[in-house]
């Protein structure tokens, strides 16, 4: 069974009125929980997401920035530059949550189940001292520095496939050598000025799927074998698909799942744990993205199986 960590808060905490598809998230699960109706050889367990301590976030954020969101004293700028406006009072409880469930991914990797995924998260954006883009605490960076201290893990590859640069990861990472960040994404794309990551690998407005893969396929082998992870977090961001509002690129669904399968390719490769965040995918109507992200997961209950019946 793959398990794949959700709440019901992830999608009931954001204003309806704000300019986001709330729904994604729970129209990814409900995705999810039908495909494994109709499907028997599908295994996949639901399971719900619990809160991130302030410790778990004070590992990677400034505790000023970390109690001014906690306590409800961002101010308007920095809030605007969060987005999900408006705010309603049970965000902060959602954003633990999120976090909350990359965590839990990430420790039920680790102890046995190799491979696990939040339907949420893949925060990249947030910085050490802000968040921006959607982006409040950054999940793959807590993750990173939980399995650390609490698994004696020393080298982690975070692979970002969201079609946005993992900016704030690759900010928080840059002097970091025990943690591999490797971003694939829109070089005419939010965020316009972009950070160092390890590997940036930029691809022109309405790159298609061969020069997409082409490019993947050239870049991710080489990234990984002169780092040698001992775990993997995927990034698995649905917004190069073509249908996407903030995408910019030209991918289609067949394109995506390509991705993913080189991804969990080297993943079985270098046979290590694997954590899953789902990341963007913004489509209108929102149902190419959810199918799009429900595919990922899908494909990764597949990869979960290969190495379970191996190790
Ligand atoms: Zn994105």
């Amino acid at each position: 069974m793959l398990p794949l960590f959700y709440h019901e808060i992830y999608t009931s905490a954001i204003s309806p009125h704000a300019r986001f598809p709330r729904d994604r998230y729970r129209l990814v699960y409900e995705e999810i929980q039908s495909r494994t109706i109709e499907n028997p050889d599908l295994h996949i367990e639901l399971r719900e997401s619990f809160e991130a301590h302030r410790s778990d976030i004070l590992l990677v954020h400034s505790e000023g920035y970390t109690d001014a969101f906690l306590d409800g004293k961002l101010t308007d700028q920095e809030i605007r530059r969060i987005g999900f406006r408006p705010w309603t009072p049970e965000f902060v409880e959602r954003t633990l949550t999120i976090t909350g469930g990359s965590i839990q991914a990430m420790r039920t990797a680790l102890e046995g189940s190799m491979v696990a995924g939040n339907l949420a998260g893949g925060t990249h954006h947030a910085f050490a001292d802000h968040g921006e883009g959607f982006c409040v605490f950054n999940d793959l960076a807590i993750c990173a520095r939980i399995a650390q201290r609490d698994y004696g893990i020393k080298k982690i590859a975070i692979i970002d496939c969201d079609v946005h640069q993992g900016n704030g990861t690759a900010s928080i990472f840059a002097d970091d050598r025990d943690i591999l960040t490797f971003s694939i994404h829109g070089e005419k794309n939010y965020p316009f000025r972009k950070e160092k990551s390890d590997f940036d690998i930029e691809l022109p407005n309405d790159t298609d799927d061969d020069t997409y893969f082409a490019a993947l396929k050239k870049t991710l082998p080489q990234a990984l074998y002169s780092f040698q992870p001992e775990l993997i977090f995927y990034q698995a961001g649905c917004d190069p698909l073509k249908e996407d509002t903030l995408g910019k690129l030209a991918l289609s669904r067949q394109g995506l799942d390509k991705r993913n399968q080189l991804v969990f390719q080297h993943v079985s490769y270098w046979n290590c744990p694997l954590v899953v965040f789902m990341g963007g995918g913004y489509a209108d109507p929102i149902q190419a993205s959810v199918i799009c992200h429900a595919d990922v997961f899908e494909e990764a209950a597949a990869l979960k199986a290969t190495v379970s019946s191996t190790y």
